[in-house]
């Protein structure tokens, strides 16, 4: 199969020493097997390059990438485990065990919880401003979300949660493996219109996978799954939101075009290096916004998220007090994720002031650095220690030891989800 080159490369460009070998290893395999199959085509999601160049994005390491793609074949029995083993080591079969395991997670779709979970769409034509489209569920659900709080609504799917969360700790690897694939499987089914099984999927993504991905910092992820979830389980409302920020954009590009330049000046005229950049929040965090705050969209100041990016920490707050003394701030809404980052790793200087013509504005401001973790959170920590790659990839994260703890001392599912559950997600 052509194409492996720039994935070798691609892993070169952030581990110079990679040990490429176990990828030529998946490549040989592949062609025994004859994989991917005639039905994947070149731009599937599930085309094993097209995988690879989303865990480049990760900077996973080549035991990873190997993993992540076996997991597609080996769930068809292409191969046993035992071959795994022997051509690519145990390394490389834990992480395709433990994924193989939390994976079922996503295979349960019992019809009688389908139809208790469901949430149905609003009616056509509803619209976004009056409020959450079924209060009982939808808005409650939003709630819960935002408030990190994850749903879980039976005995199986706790017990599912809960070697989910044991995986994490024991190798955090494996949840980023199993959230890129479910990425994945999100843009397939995307692609392929709806399908019942999927319904599930993306109810899955929204209680567990985002926000696993938000408390990990992973954040470009995070939004994408969220977006396609939402997407997938509310088609009507998705559009009905896109068409509006669309519509809004058009009038818009000019005013934050100019926002861009005028702070864009004022940092040479202060004599502080750094870029600004507007961007654009995801769907699903404007539509939740407006059900959860009960707003219209032109109430919403923070659609466009102005950034800042600065060469060191000192010129974070130089910059947030040039800011101020240009721009008059609102009055409770300065944070400071610098000096107290969040669980996360997030850092960054955020403000809300009147802008240049007038209306509110957010900016965010950080550096080089604090981007990157704020973008790719736990994955932009990735280290490489010995030679295999990978080392001990929990290095950080103590939280996830301790959550390797709770399960000695606790049988109960339930009881380990809702232990587990403020550890998570205490946001
Ligand atoms: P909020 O407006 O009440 O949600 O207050 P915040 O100041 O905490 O968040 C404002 C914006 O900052 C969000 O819309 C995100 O764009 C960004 N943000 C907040 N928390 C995080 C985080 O953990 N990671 C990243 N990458 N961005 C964040």
């Amino acid at each position: 199969m052509q194409g492996w080159d720039t994935i070798y490369e691609g892993v070169i460009s952030y581990h110079a020493e990679a040990d490429l070998s176990p990828l030529k290893r998946v490549v040989d395999l592949f062609e025994e097997i004859q994989w991917p199959a005639e039905t994947i085509d070149r731009d599937s999601p599930i085309h094993p390059l097209v995988i690879a160049k989303t865990l480049l994005k990760m900077r996973m390491d080549v035991a990873s990438l190997a993993c992540a793609l076996l997991v597609h074949p080996y769930s068809q029995r292409r191969f046993e485990l035992d071959t795994v083993k022997q051509r690519f080591g145990d390394d490389i079969a834990f992480l395709l065990e433990g994924i193989s395991r939390i994976s079922l997670l996503s295979l349960r779709t019992p019809e009688k919880k389908q139809k208790e979970t469901t949430i149905e769409e609003p009616e056509e034509g509803a619209s976004l401003e009056d409020g959450p489209p079924t209060p009982r569920s939808v808005g409650e659900m939003i709630g819960e979300i935002h408030h990190g709080t994850i749903l879980v609504r039976d005995e199986n799917q706790a017990e599912g949660f809960r070697k989910l969360v044991l995986a994490m700790a024991k190798d955090i690897r494996v949840i980023l493996i199993r959230l890129v694939l479910c990425l994945h499987q999100l843009r397939l089914a995307m692609r392929m219109g709806p399908v019942a099984s999927v319904a599930n999927l993306s109810h899955e993504v929204m209680e567990i996978y985002a926000p696993i991905a938000h408390r990990l910092g992973v954040y470009w992820l995070k939004n994408e799954l969220e977006d396609l979830a939402f997407r997938m389980q509310w088609p009507g409302q998705y559009d009905a939101i896109r068409a509006k920020v669309l519509e809004r954009r058009k009038g818009g590009e000019d005013v934050v075009q100019k926002v861009i330049a005028i702070l864009g000046d004022k940092l040479v005229s202060h004599h502080i290096q750094g870029q600004v950049f507007g961007r654009e929040k995801h769907l699903y965090s404007v539509w939740s916004k407006i059900n959860r705050k009960q707003i219209t969209l032109d109430d919403m100041f923070d659609l466009i998220a102005y950034r800042i990016i600065v060469p060191n920490k000192e010129d974070c707050y130089r910059t947030l007090g040039m800011i101020h003394s240009e721009f008059k701030p609102i009055p409770g809404r300065f944070k400071d994720y610098v000096a107290i980052p969040k669980r996360n790793g997030y850092q960054s200087l955020h403000t809300v002031v009147f802008g240049p013509f007038g209306n509110r504005i957010e900016i965010q401001i950080r550096t080089e650095k604090m981007h990157q973790i704020a973008e790719s959170g736990v994955a932009a920590h990735w280290s490489y220690k010995g030679k295999g790659g990978g080392g001990n990839s929990t290095t950080g994260y103590a939280w996830l030891k301790d959550l390797l703890a709770l399960q000695e001392s606790v049988d109960d599912p339930g009881q380990f989800v809702e232990n587990v559950r403020f550890d998570l997600f205490p946001e």
